[in-house]
């Protein structure tokens, strides 16, 4: 009988499927880049600065409480030696062979070592819940130092407790525009306007989808309450067409645009020295490219893992929850990793609680709903690339710009994204696309008249290392002794219990 788990990403989604397979029977490995738990929506101070942080109910963080529980649970299984965290650990590559997959690790920058003979993992089974990263749109002055992605601004704010700025601009679209905006203020920043670009009145054509998830109208609440606390303009159909400055953003113009995103009138400025963008977010999907899964468009979109309803994905033995599998929130998130485990648990150990399954897909059904609520009243403009000059960079570590992708489609004929990639660079560089892979495919897709399609996108997601990475980690792996196979249900062996703290 199979027992072991490797469960990637330690958000909402990975903490969990954490906790409820180890709840279950199974021997759980968690393994994620951060030094501690709580992914992108529960970032948090670092505990060992704020000791008490992680523990207090109080906090005004969204669904707080869920954290407190999902952490205690899982340091209870820590200390009963169910479950064995690796943190400020990211998985580079993943293979699948005999009876399991091999995960091969490497220290974070700021993390401790990893010796040589311990950066693979062994795990029979594999729960990937690696989340999602900032969808970003090139405009012209997006370069300048003070322009930064929603969610960069937004870990700044939550985990380090710093003011990136004085003045913010906050633009894009979506909610997650309205929680940025929220947690700049009650950091001291002054908001001088978060610029939605589309308008209010397309979350009425699915009014019932939106009141499917109460909680949610009631965040929306909160966050009109401290807009009204803090005088914080809110203008929708609005864009920021260029920023202003030499050395650093000091300003940006604004322009109202109609629902195709062409700028109607003329634009006007505000000083800023803060430029925060939010175009929505990437699902995270090297290691399930790497691995070969079945992926497709979501409604965004975005590429994600193509799953049945229990979450399992195309290749046995391989389950995926949270965002990606789409972009739905946290609360989906964490529904999807119960329900991700506890059909984990029943492929592996035969035991099954059928009535909280259908209940959990249920939930997830009804977050679905809602996040197609979302995507459809928060669409990135079609005619975006209006707002681009031919000199503005779309790839910022080659430093490509919109003319040299105009050229390879016009001169050189290159027919998708992945053509131009080999042609003029855009995405070949450090970030390796994560940046600048939305906008390249859609300005491609633009220039030659066809829709992006998996498999155009799919190449844009594929690296056989998923993170940059020192040679000197590859070159250990000669030298490294290669895990043994899993055959027992506790073929890794954990660390003892005592040993596990919540950072690496
Ligand atoms: C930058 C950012 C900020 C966000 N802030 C908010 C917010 O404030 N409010 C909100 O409602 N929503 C926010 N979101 C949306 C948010 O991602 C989700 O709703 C929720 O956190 C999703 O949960 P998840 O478990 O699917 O993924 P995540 O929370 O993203 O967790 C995924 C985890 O996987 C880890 N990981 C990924 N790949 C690897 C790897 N190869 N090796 C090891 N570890 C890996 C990551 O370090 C991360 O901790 C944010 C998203 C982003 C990208």
């Amino acid at each position: 009988m199979t027992r072991t788990l490797a469960v990637i990403g330690a958000g909402p989604a990975g903490l969990a499927a954490a906790v409820t397979a180890a709840e279950q029977g199974m021997t759980v490995t968690v393994i994620d880049a951060g030094l501690q738990s709580g992914g992108q929506f529960w970032r948090h101070p670092s505990e060992p600065h704020l000791p008490h942080f992680a523990r207090d109910e109080s906090v005004g963080h969204h669904h707080w409480r869920r954290f407190v529980d999902l952490r205690t649970r899982l340091d209870a299984a820590v200390a009963r030696g169910a479950v064995r965290r690796l943190y400020g650990r990211q998985v580079w590559q993943i293979l699948a062979g005999g009876t399991g997959f091999v995960l091969h690790t490497a220290a974070v920058a700021g993390a401790d070592p990893v010796p040589p003979a311990e950066r693979a993992v062994s795990a029979e089974r594999v729960i990937l819940a690696t989340g999602a990263y900032d969808r970003q749109l090139p405009v012209p002055g997006w370069t300048l130092p003070g322009v930064m992605a929603a969610g960069g601004v937004q870990a700044l704010v939550k985990a380090h407790q710093i003011a990136p700025g004085r003045r913010a601009v906050v633009a894009g679209t979506g909610p997650f525009l309205l929680s940025v905006a929220a947690g700049l203020a009650e950091a001291g920043v002054e908001v001088v306007a978060v610029c939605e670009a589309n308008s209010l009145l397309r979350w009425a054509r699915r009014p019932l989808h939106a009141a499917l998830e109460p909680g949610k109208l009631l965040e929306g609440a909160e966050y009109a309450r401290t807009f009204l606390r803090h005088r914080i303009p809110f203008r929708s159909r609005t864009i920021v067409t260029r920023v202003h400055g030499e050395d650093r953003a000091e300003g940006v113009s604004l322009s109202r645009v109609d629902t195709r995103g062409r700028a109607t009138g003329e634009p006007t400025r505000v000083d800023a020295d803060l430029v925060a963008f939010g175009w929505g977010f990437t699902p995270q999907l090297e290691l399930a490219v790497q691995l070969g899964l079945r992926t497709r468009l979501d409604v965004d979109g975005s590429l994600v893992v193509d799953i049945d309803a229990d979450h399992r994905a195309s290749l046995s033995g391989v389950y995926v929850a949270g965002e990606a599998t789409g972009i739905g929130g946290a609360v989906q998130s964490w529904t999807e990793g119960e329900l991700a485990a506890r059909t984990t648990v029943a492929d592996a150990l035969g035991t099954d609680a059928p009535a909280r399954r259908r209940g959990l897909r249920r939930r997830v059904a009804r977050a679905r709903a809602f996040a197609r609520a979302m995507h459809a009243a928060s669409v990135v403009p079609t005619e975006w690339s209006r707002w681009l000059e031919p000199d503005t960079l779309v790839c910022r570590c080659e430093e490509v710009d919109a003319a040299a992708i105009a050229e390879a489609v016009d001169d050189q004929r290159a027919e998708d994204p992945r053509d131009v990639r080999v042609t003029a660079r855009p995405g070949m560089g450090w970030c390796q696309g994560r940046v600048c892979g939305f906008a390249l495919a859609s300005l491609v897709g633009e220039r030659t008249g066809c829709r992006w399609s998996t498999a155009q996108i799919e190449p844009l997601h594929k690296r056989s290392i998923g993170i940059p990475l020192p040679l000197g980690e590859i070159a250990a792996l000669a030298g490294a002794s290669t895990p043994p196979e899993p055959e027992s249900p506790h073929a890794h062996a954990l660390a003892p219990a005592t040993a596990a703290p919540d950072r690496p």
